[in-house]
């Protein structure tokens, strides 16, 4: 008997057809054995729609506490429809939202980005929600929303019912996490801007914790911070009423803990190559030209950053000879770069954590402790989720040993 956590995105519940189609699906899931918790979005637009009235009706006027106030309505309506369609297919189902004794998502009052409290979350959990699913009740919850301290009600910030999907199946304990939406799973591309789009059959944790960083919209970045490496998780349509339908899984490890920062030195020395030329910036191709000739040779290039008149590029030592071989003869043979010079060594620091979007003053933080120490950072590369320090060979120890101690 397994314990699957079901959610319906505002799409997947934007009918009555489809809302039915949803609690047949839940039902179907149900009478196999299973335990299901299903987790609800507002319906279609809902939320959109109620941010554009308050913007007409109230403007800046609007307290944060006020708009949760008023965004939970979308929620608490879908919920309860839910469950009495689930019921009205002869299921016992209770609706939860946050004004129900037994709601479990516990937050702080920041109204619309409220932090999740996980122990209590946890505790409100395994009072109510399991309790609910051993007595062969279905719990339909609220996605989207918290509750904080004082009893009033907080969102999770946009697209957050991925959020409380996840957290409430990492909570409960559950074999399988599906996220029920109007695409096929993830795709290549968001099908929406390139109808080439593809349907990956599955993409790992860390792909789509980016993918969703970088704003495919599919599913919340913060959602997989509570995915257990044992919990099962995919990406469904819902335009097939069935549960067991293959659509993208998300795989992987990564049960990323709230403030956790990786950080790694690599055991090899690297090499730093510069490729200099005019007015790099305009000159078209000129990037893949050189990764292409690098290419060929089967050299990796461990990082590369471009400017004005020079790029970058990072190899492992024992590979730069060879690199500085083939992209001189690119200089020599065209027109359009100048010059190459071979470089000091290098070490490369790399930090990676899923807070870095969201924490603020994040470089400083990793280039002051090098600075105090009259450490030069020869190249700093960030992503939403990861830094990469290179510095000089010689400093690699030290400059790691700080960065460390300042950070974990
Ligand atoms: P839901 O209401 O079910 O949560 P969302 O609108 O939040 O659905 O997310 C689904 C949407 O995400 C899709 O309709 C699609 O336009 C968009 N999207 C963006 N990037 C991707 C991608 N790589 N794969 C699939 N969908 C994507
Ligand atoms: N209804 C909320 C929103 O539109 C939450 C969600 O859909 O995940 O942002
Ligand atoms: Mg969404």
């Amino acid at each position: 008997m397994a314990i699957v956590v079901a959610k319906f995105g505002g799409t997947s519940v934007g009918t009555g057809k489809r809302i039915r189609k949803a609690a047949q699906s839940v039902v179907n899931e149900y009478m196999q054995g299973n335990k299901v918790v299903v987790v609800v979005s507002a319906i279609n637009k809902t939320t959109d729609e109620s941010i554009k009235l308050v913007n007409e009706s109230i403007g800046n006027n609007v307290t944060e506490k006020q708009l949760a106030g008023i965004l939970a309505m979308g929620e608490m309506q879908s919920v309860r429809i839910m469950s009495a369609t689930i019921e009205s297919l002869g299921v016992k189902s209770e609706y939860i939202d946050p004004f129900n004794s037994k709601w479990p998502v516990i937050t702080d009052s920041n109204y619309l980005n409220a932090k999740i409290d996980r122990n209590e979350t946890q505790r409100a959990v395994n009072e109510h929600i399991t309790k609910l699913i051993d007595q062969g009740i279905i719990p339909v919850i609220c996605g989207f929303l918290g509750r904080d301290m004082e009893g009033s009600v907080t969102t999770l910030g946009r697209g957050g019912s991925d959020v409380s999907a996840f957290l409430i199946g990492h909570c409960i304990g559950a074999d399988e996490v599906i996220i029920v939406t109007d695409v096929k799973g993830v795709m290549s591309t968001d099908p929406r801007k390139l109808n080439t789009a593809r349907k990956l059959d599955k993409i790992t944790v860390e792909e789509m914790i980016d993918l969703a960083n970088y704003g495919a919209q599919v599913l919340h970045p913060n959602a997989l911070r509570f995915k257990d490496p044992n919990i099962k998780a995919k990406i469904i349509s819902y335009e097939y009423g069935d549960l067991r339908v293959q659509g993208t899984d998300i795989v992987g490890p990564s049960y990323v803990e709230d403030d956790v920062i990786t950080i790694t030195k690599i055991e090899d020395k690297l090499s730093v190559l510069a490729v200099v030329g005019e007015d790099l910036m305009s000159k078209q191709g000129i990037i893949a030209e050189i990764t292409q000739k690098v290419n060929e040779k089967g050299l990796s290039i461990y990082g590369i950053s471009t400017g004005e008149s020079s790029i970058t590029l990072f190899f492992k030592e024992k590979d730069a000879q060879k690199a500085h071989e083939v992209l001189h003869d690119l200089v020599i043979k065209g027109d359009r770069l100048s010059s190459i010079s071979l470089g000091q060594k290098i070490a490369m620091i790399s930090l990676v954590s899923h807070d870095f979007i969201d924490t603020p003053g994040i470089i400083a933080s990793i280039t002051k402790p090098l600075h105090d120490n009259d450490i030069n950072i020869v190249e700093l590369s960030s992503s939403q989720t990861a830094v990469v320090v290179f510095v000089d060979w010689n400093d690699g120890d030290k400059a790691y040993k700080l960065i460390k101690e300042t950070l974990q």
